[in-house]
């Protein structure tokens, strides 16, 4: 074998992983492990936060799995535009866009992540205080 046949086999190395084994929210999102599902396509997927934190509390990811912000490639920023833009819709459907939601992204352990598959907290239902605690 070529030691560029070699490099070039190795390039599946570098693939972006679609699914982590042990990942629940791949679970969730793959639908084995029960969620409420509020959204789905072959991009995205949007469910109800199992302990809510508002009257409106839904999450939205991606399929692919990406641990968090502090992970998103280049490539990834086609799909986080259209993240956001669902949650502009989602917001629309479930008839809070015009009282007003926040929209919050975790990431890492000061910004209180617990679930390492990126994900868009959609929140609703009453007025959110600022600053966060
Ligand atoms: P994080 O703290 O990582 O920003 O948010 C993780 C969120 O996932 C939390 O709000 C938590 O309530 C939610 N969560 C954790 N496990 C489950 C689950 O099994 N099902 C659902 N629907 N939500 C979950
Ligand atoms: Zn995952």
């Amino acid at each position: 074998m070529t030691l560029s046949a070699t490099l070039s086999d190795l390039s599946i190395l570098r693939e972006p992983v679609k699914m982590a084994s042990n990942c629940l929210f791949c679970k969730i999102a793959a639908g084995e492990i029960p969620s409420n599902r509020v959204y789905s396509d072959e991009e995205l997927y949007a469910f109800r936060d199992i302990n809510p934190a508002a009257p409106q509390h839904i999450l939205l990811i991606p399929h692919k799995h990406i641990q968090s912000v502090a992970a998103l490639e280049e490539d990834d920023g086609a799909m986080m535009g259209r993240l956001i833009l669902r949650a502009r819709k989602i917001a629309e459907q479930e008839g809070f866009a015009e009282d007003g939601f926040r929209c919050v992204l975790n990431t890492g352990v000061d910004g209180g992540q617990t679930v390492h598959h990126i994900h868009l907290h959609i929140l609703a239902g009453r007025h959110l205080s600022w600053p966060p605690g």
